[in-house]
């Protein structure tokens, strides 16, 4: 168990900002602001009603540190369901520092990354899948992703959870009584019911892991890389697609030496979208790296981007690239759509002939719609269905899932084979252990330590 002492920390982002806040929890957390904090209108913060605001002053040995609004918060409703005290003072550096410092010398303790949501798990005011929720609103990149993240926080992954967890428990329960009892009463529900529960669940949670596919890549997003011969007008697309002039776009083939990378949202989902230095034969140095940063990026990117002229013919490198390209997702850019045909797309489809082709004139903005739809098309390719909410979106829930769904399946064999029930509780409880260490209902100290880790300051 933790130490139920009393934690500090600046809980805003660390910088020059308008306001800070320094976050106290604990069960000094009142007693210790009143050491540092003196009221305008001179009110023990004791006596205060929970959630109001008081205005007044830090102050250390009679010097005023800064001008402040306290908000105070009483237990059990708050946020790890502790007393708990914001500070709102001014946003630079130097004072939250010294605020803080000057809370720390009154008993408090630097909060670890992740303690107060630690502190909201620990005493039950939200489950396991909840708390990790939390990091993942604040790192989300994308609307959609935060939705997701939101949805869990809110406890719809905890209810569908939830749900399997009670057949589970129902089924055991069940099959346990029956071990106990004559055979004879158990009889009807041995055969067809006992079946027809064990794939209802199973169901259940073949479910909710087809979520975590989607719920990946929402969270995650895609690397797609741009590859093509030099002068094809990659970095002029990556351009028009962040709409913004980052990459260096010039005549001379060759220029991007080095790969850049830029985040997209398309559709909600974070596309990150590498552009690579083109690739050709190498001749110099410099534009080896380059080259060996192009193919490293075509063979690791999950999407490839793949840029041709339509003022050239197909060359053989085009062709190189789109063989090296063949077993991987795939969209084809014919580009210079301004200038004069003298593209075959016929050569192009004789090589991938499940890629989809989009036209563009990277340098007018034309066809960047279709560049978009199409990726949207490739990461989403019959993965999505617009309508769900609730999405498995972490590898650990995933894993557990995945291991609940071999056990739930064992119990389906067992049962087949008419062996004793004695047999199915074994993988029954193995199913449910896996359920319970997505909520935190059967996880270890050293998980629970590393799920919190991965939080920042203050949170
Ligand atoms: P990269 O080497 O593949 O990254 O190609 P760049 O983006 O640097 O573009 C090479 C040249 O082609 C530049 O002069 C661009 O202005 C030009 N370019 C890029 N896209 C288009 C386009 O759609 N139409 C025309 N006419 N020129 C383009
Ligand atoms: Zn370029």
């Amino acid at each position: 168990m933790y130490s139920n002492d009393t934690i500090a920390a600046i809980a805003t982002a660390v910088g020059e900002s308008g306001i800070g806040i320094i976050r106290i929890s604990g069960p000094e957390a009142i007693a210790i602001t009143n050491q540092v904090f003196e009221p305008k209108q001179d009110k023990d913060l004791n006596e205060v009603e929970s959630y109001t605001a008081h205005y007044g002053h830090i102050v250390e040995e009679e010097q005023v540190v800064d001008e402040v609004i306290t908000l105070v918060m009483k237990e059990p409703k708050t946020y790890t369901k502790e007393d708990v005290v914001e500070i709102n003072c001014h946003g630079g550096t130097v004072v939250l520092r010294k605020i803080l410092d000057l809370i720390l010398n009154q008993g408090a303790r630097l909060a670890e990354p992740g303690e107060f949501t630690k502190r909201a798990f620990l005493n039950g005011r939200i489950d396991l899948a909840q708390a990790e929720a939390v990091a993942d609103l604040i790192q989300s990149k994308t609307e959609a992703s935060m939705e997701v993240a939101l949805d869990q926080l809110e406890g719809g992954l905890s209810d569908q959870v939830n749900d399997i967890r009670q057949d589970l428990i129902a089924l055991l329960a069940h099959l346990e009584a029956t071990i106990d009892f004559p055979e004879d009463e158990i009889e009807d529900f041995q055969s067809e019911e006992l079946g027809a529960r064990i794939d209802t669940v199973q169901q259940k949670i073949d479910d909710l892991l087809a979520t975590s596919e989607r719920g990946k890549i929402l969270k995650e997003g895609v690397e797609a890389a741009i590859v093509g011969r030099p002068n094809v007008g990659k970095s002029s697309l990556l351009n028009a697609l962040v709409r913004e002039k980052r990459a260096i776009v010039t005549d001379i083939p060759g220029t991007t030496r080095d790969v850049i990378e830029e985040v997209i949202n398309i559709d909600g989902i974070p596309v990150k979208i590498i552009d690579t230095a083109g690739i050709r034969n190498a001749e110099n140095q410099i534009e080896k790296i380059g080259v060996e940063k192009s193919e490293e990026y075509l063979t690791k990117a999950e999407l490839i981007l793949l840029v041709v002229d339509i003022s050239d013919g197909i060359t053989d490198e085009d062709k190189r690239l789109m063989r090296d390209a063949q077993n991987k997702e795939v969209v084809v850019i014919a580009n210079k759509l301004d200038l004069e045909h003298q593209l075959e797309l016929e050569k192009i489809k004789e090589i991938l002939p499940e890629a989809a082709i989009v036209k563009t004139a990277a340098i007018a903005n034309q066809g960047i719609n279709e560049l978009e739809d199409a990726i949207a098309n490739l990461v989403y390719s019959g993965k999505i269905n617009a309508q769900e909410e609730t999405m498995v979106s972490s590898l650990r829930h995933k894993k557990a899932l995945e291991r609940a769904k071999e056990n739930v399946s064992d119990v389906k064999s067992t049962w087949e084979q008419g062996l004793p029930n004695d047999f199915l509780t074994i993988d029954l409880r193995a199913a449910l252990e896996a359920v319970n260490e997505i909520t935190g209902d059967a996880v270890g100290e050293d998980i629970i330590d590393q799920i919190f880790a991965d939080f920042c300051l203050g949170k």
